[in-house]
């Protein structure tokens, strides 16, 4: 699997039993990242054997202590493992002094680097790209500011055939402006094609986290056509006045920013500790959007 989504904590606020606050890994062609982190992220990292050290990046959707009261015991973790290799943390701007604070009232110090990236309330696109995948954020409709991130891999290297190739005589060189799509002019002028040397690539996939949000149709725009969308379902139906003050989503919501935005599967987390089981949230989402799943803790999902 070459990107996969694994779910770490998809509870809300009042952590119980199999239900974690917020937090999720996303393993993407060898990038390391976490979304959102919750109390307790680092038993959960450890309880499903993922490498802390591994981890490259980590982006916290807002202040809300459910997303985050577990970062900084996650950083100290990896201090005292011996980290040394930096880490990227994205976030609201406040974050930046409040790991620092909490780090320095105590005395301690980190042995490695933490390149702190804010994300202004009202910023909107691209926050990090690399060769093979980009991470876009969007904003969210929620009590205090809060960002939903998308990432995308790029378009991946058409495949050489081989064998062709070989026949042909060509220039290694040919090789990688074939597989990025470009046709060859050799010193002839003769002009190789690379539809003739190689083969469809694979698809690139996609995976967009909102939690938490109210329903909002502006995000919309940032999410069409993505493979796989995790959205906040708090509620059920029977409490979607709650949804509304409290500015969260019911399934159903989810359900119809899923349909409008022709996701490709939606899971559903974030559940009400008043819920013993995601049953009913399921029933009232599937109105809207057939295929739908509650994200359950620990599962891993192969986005692409
Ligand atoms: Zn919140």
């Amino acid at each position: 699997m070459s990107f996969f989504v694994q779910f770490l904590g998809t509870g809300s606020a009042l952590p119980k039993e199999n239900a974690h606050p917020s937090s999720q890994y996303i393993f993407c062609q060898n990038r390391h990242f976490l979304i959102d982190c919750g109390e307790g992220t680092q038993i959960q990292l450890r309880k499903y054997g993922i490498k802390i050290q591994k981890i490259d990046a980590i982006f916290i959707s807002h202040l809300h202590g459910d997303h985050y009261f577990g970062l900084v015991g996650l950083l100290s973790s990896m201090h005292l493992l011996g980290r040394n290799k930096k880490i990227n943390i994205y976030g609201p701007p406040p974050l930046d002094q409040i790991i620092r604070s909490q780090i320095e009232v105590g005395g301690a110090r980190l042995d490695f680097q933490i390149d702190f990236h804010p994300i202004d309330d009202l910023f909107e696109g691209l926050i990090f790209e690399d060769k093979v995948l980009e991470v876009k954020t969007f904003r969210l409709k929620h009590k205090i500011p809060t960002h939903g991130f998308i990432i995308q891999e790029k378009a991946k290297p058409r495949h050489l055939i081989s064998d062709k190739f070989k026949d042909s005589g060509l220039s290694i060189a040919f090789i990688v402006p074939f597989k990025n799509s470009q046709d060859v002019v050799d010193e002839t002028g003769v002009i190789w094609k690379y539809l003739d040397f190689t083969t469809a690539s694979k698809k690139s996939g996609s995976y967009a986290y909102c939690s938490d949000t109210a329903y909002s149709e502006s995000i919309i725009d940032h999410i069409q056509n993505v493979d796989v969308l995790y959205h906040e379902a708090t509620f059920t139906n029977h409490y979607v006045s709650r949804a509304k003050t409290t500015k969260h989503s019911t399934a159903e919501q989810a359900a119809q920013i899923a349909q409008l935005a022709k996701a490709g599967t939606l899971f559903i987390g974030h559940l009400s500790a008043r819920y013993d089981d995601p049953k009913q949230h399921i029933l009232e989402a599937q109105a809207f959007f057939q295929n739908v799943k509650y994200a359950e803790e620990g599962q891993i999902f192969r986005i692409c």
